[in-house]
């Protein structure tokens, strides 16, 4: 009796694209190494979501493809096949039951990054996958337009039935994903859409952001404006930092400021700090909290409207003197204070680098791979996974379903592909 030899597959990159395509194509019955660079697998999951991991979010299907712009057709097909609901119970299975947060947002129920991380290595061991850390692969051996294995940095060679390329963006270097799926890639014929840093912190003119440094902002409003254009708005949670500004909101916005800023445009952040009140119901709050409060200094009085950090910057930007009893607030002044807290601006310069990107956008481009099976169209036997494609969305744990879910088409595919 002739057995048949389990199929040989390759998953560069240890990710949660690759780990997801690897215990996969184990459990299909493949025999499955994965090669990571670094010494540890899901460096980059474990600081996700601030270490809190926002794995993927509970919005419909037409919503979620929404999030990936022009990207949405060639993801559709991955979504269909492992969807947020897939997902969301192949964790409960997993012993890693999950929440569902303010828009959306899935995490685990423990806050913990580290137990996505744990579960995918355990069920990856389960299914029989060989783990090798501190393998950096450096090319595929291709033999008449076929990969046959993959070769790492110090000449040893893995041979192959198939390949499973996830070697993830090139954003947050430090974590492993230093872009070399790109060269891989290239070397064997692949093309590339110039990566570049998305959801980005911004860098903001002056010293007001560097005032604040460290300071949060829940539910406010922020617009993005160029040439005193409003481009668009978002509500949620943002913070000050050295530079200038960063959390959700604003990498929400990076996309249409980096657009702006490329375009030339003077680039303005607008923030509403009060966006529950229209201009008419704050001026109500601010003549009552003036007479209630009419012999107090106007820094005191603030208190009650603004974080403690904030009123020098607000005095000083408004020009109202900080000892100035609420009793004596002018007309003018009352009026520029409410103008200020509806419209707080921060002219933008710059963005941050690919170093703090969260994600990056570009990549192999989408033409070049078969969307139903995340087959390289050029290379046979090639499969694609994860943020390493030209595909990339909003926060909220799109990017990261993109990930399992191509991981686990990539996996499936090549596992049950016919090798040629
Ligand atoms: C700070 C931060 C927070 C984030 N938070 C969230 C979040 O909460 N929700 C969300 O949806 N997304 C989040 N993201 C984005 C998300 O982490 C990525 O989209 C996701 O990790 C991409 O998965 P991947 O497997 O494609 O790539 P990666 O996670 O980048 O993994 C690629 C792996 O390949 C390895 N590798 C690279 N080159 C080689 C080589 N030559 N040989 C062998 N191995 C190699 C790397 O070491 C790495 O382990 C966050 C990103 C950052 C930076």
């Amino acid at each position: 009796m002739i057995l048949s030899q389990a199929k040989k597959i390759i998953v560069i990159g240890g990710g949660p694209a690759g780990l997801m395509a690897a215990l996969i194509a184990a459990e299909d019955g493949a025999d499955v190494t994965l090669l990571e660079k670094m010494g540890s697998v899901g460096r980059k999951l474990r600081i996700t979501g601030k270490g809190r991991c926002n794995l993927t979010n509970s919005a419909e299907l037409s919503d979620f493809l929404r999030k990936f712009s022009d990207r949405g057709r060639f993801i559709k097909p991955s979504f269909y096949r492992f969807s947020n609901t897939a997902l969301i119970e192949f964790f409960e299975r997993n012993n890693v039951p999950t929440k569902t947060e303010r828009g959306g947002r899935v995490f685990p129920e423990s806050d913990s990054a580290e137990d996505v991380v744990s579960a995918l290595t355990r069920l990856a061991k389960k299914n029989g996958v060989q783990i090798i850390t501190g393998a950096a692969v450096r090319k595929l051996i291709i033999k008449d337009g076929a990969v046959t294995g993959a070769e790492l940095s110090t000449g040893k060679v893995y041979d192959a039935d198939a390949v499973i390329l996830s070697t993830g963006g090139a954003s947050y270097p430090v974590t492993g994903s230093t872009g070399d799926g790109y060269k891989i890639a290239a070397a064997a014929g692949h093309g590339l859409m110039p990566p570049r840093g998305a959801l980005v912190p911004v860098e903001t003119s002056g010293n007001t952001a560097k005032e604040l440094q460290g300071l949060s902002l829940k539910n406010v409003s922020v617009s993005v404006f160029a040439d005193g254009k409003k481009k668009a708005d978002e509500f949620g949670e943002m913070l000050f930092t050295h530079f200038g500004l960063s959390g959700p909101v604003i990498l929400t916005l990076s996309r249409i400021l980096s657009e702006s800023l490329t375009s030339g445009a003077k680039t303005e952040v607008s923030i509403d700090l009060k966006p529950a009140l229209d201009q008419k119901k704050l001026d109500s709050r601010l003549l009552r909290d003036l007479k209630t409060y009419g012999k107090q200094q106007i820094k005191t009085i603030l208190k009650n409207l603004l974080p403690k950090k904030m009123i020098p910057v607000c005095l000083s930007l408004t020009g109202i003197p900080a000892g100035k009893e609420g009793n004596s607030v002018s007309a003018d002044e009352r009026k520029r204070l409410r103008v200020w807290l509806k419209d707080f601006r921060l002219r933008v310069f710059g963005c941050r680098g690919l170093d703090e990107a969260i994600i990056t956008s570009g990549g192999i481009p989408v033409k070049e791979i078969n969307s139903q099976n995340m087959s390289s169209k050029i290379v046979k036997n090639l499969f694609f996974a994860g943020e390493l494609i030209d595909i990339d969305a909003e926060t909220g744990g799109y990017n990261l379903q993109a990930a399992f879910s191509t991981g686990f088409v990539a996996g499936r595919s090549a596992a049950s592909a016919k090798i040629t």
